[in-house]
């Protein structure tokens, strides 16, 4: 049976107002943000939002700070109807839907939706930078943004730190919650949260496939039949090589090396393959530590990122 409709509230005094009303009485809240095209894997977020908290608000809010002009703002797929219908199938619902209109209007005819000021310094900019009186404010977390996607998509992690600090002012939940499917994302959020003294806790949910192993994810709405079948090599191989590491393999660039071939092999554009140490996400040249193998490709015009966690006993930690 379906749950209840949630709240539906696109302006922000209207949602702080909400959270104050509700931590007044005593409630706890938790944050889902996403950027909808909702499917399993935001899903099993809000699942985990309800073992934390009392209540759970989902943002769904596609952020043009984080897309620079080239990237695919424009095309990127939403259904608010069917995200509605599909919070609603989720065991408990959700009690508030924060749906803003734009983040970046700050009421002064700048509406922070323009893309001026790459034309002028040359430098790379996200769809949000108009000059003027627009937005200008950023929130950098300087080392662990820099490399896996930060290297490709430069604007991108800056533009993701200071929507989700403006959503946790506006929201102020007690805990937010993240997928390990965007790990960098995850890292970076927690370590901005711990330098910043936000006072919520970040949660890390892991990684939902589809059944035959390819990481949900929105865009891969846009793939082809066919793209999305070459596309299963990224999950094959990261499974092989996770495979491989436990049985012995510790050198980083042969399992770099397997994980490349076989994605340039099904017909993909690999933009990254890195093994990188969990926490600090330094690249690692043997696996002597708890390590995360981060890969993006293109397939088509589409860019997908996988990862898989590899814990081994190192005889380092004996
Ligand atoms: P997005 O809407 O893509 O910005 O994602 C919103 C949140 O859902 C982020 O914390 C993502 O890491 C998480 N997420 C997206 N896809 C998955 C997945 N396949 N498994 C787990 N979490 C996911």
């Amino acid at each position: 049976m379906a749950n209840k409709d949630p709240l539906m509230i696109t302006d922000k005094d209207e949602m702080r107002k909400w959270s104050r009303s509700m931590r007044a009485q005593g409630k706890t809240i938790g944050l889902v943000p996403t950027m909808g095209y909702l499917h399993e894997g935001h899903l099993s977020l809000i699942q985990e939002s309800h073992k934390q908290t009392h209540l759970t608000v989902v943002s769904i809010y596609v952020n043009p700070g984080q897309f620079s002009p080239t990237e695919d703002l424009s095309t990127y797929p939403s259904d608010l109807l069917g995200d509605i219908q599909k919070l609603k199938s989720v065991p408990g619902g959700v009690d508030v839907v924060f749906n803003p209109k734009n983040l970046y209007d700050y009421g002064n005819n700048d509406n922070g939706c323009g893309v001026g000021l790459d034309q002028e310094g040359g430098k790379v900019v996200s769809c949000v930078e108009t000059g003027g009186m627009g937005h200008e404010t950023w929130v950098r977390v300087e080392r662990l943004e820099k490399d896996l996607c930060g290297k490709s998509r430069p604007v991108f992690f800056r533009g993701v730190a200071t929507i989700v600090t403006k959503l946790f002012n506006i929201v102020e939940p007690d805990v937010a919650v993240f997928g390990k499917k965007d790990y960098q994302q995850w890292r970076i959020i927690k370590r901005m949260v711990r330098d910043l003294d936000f006072g919520i806790k970040v949660i890390g949910t892991e990684l939902a496939r589809d059944d035959d192993g390819l990481a949900k994810s929105s865009r891969n709405a846009r793939l082809s039949p066919d793209d999305r079948q070459k596309a299963l090599s990224i999950s094959k191989s990261l499974f092989k090589a996770k495979f491989a590491a436990e049985n012995g393999q510790n050198d980083c660039q042969e399992l770099r090396n397997a994980v490349i071939q076989a994605i340039h092999e099904a017909g993909g554009k690999i933009d990254y393959a890195e093994i990188v140490d969990q926490e600090s996400l330094e690249k690692l040249g043997e696996i002597n530590r708890p390590a995360v193998f981060c890969v993006a490709a293109w397939f088509g015009n589409v860019r997908l990122i996988d990862n898989i966690e590899i814990n081994v006993q190192c005889a380092s930690s004996f």
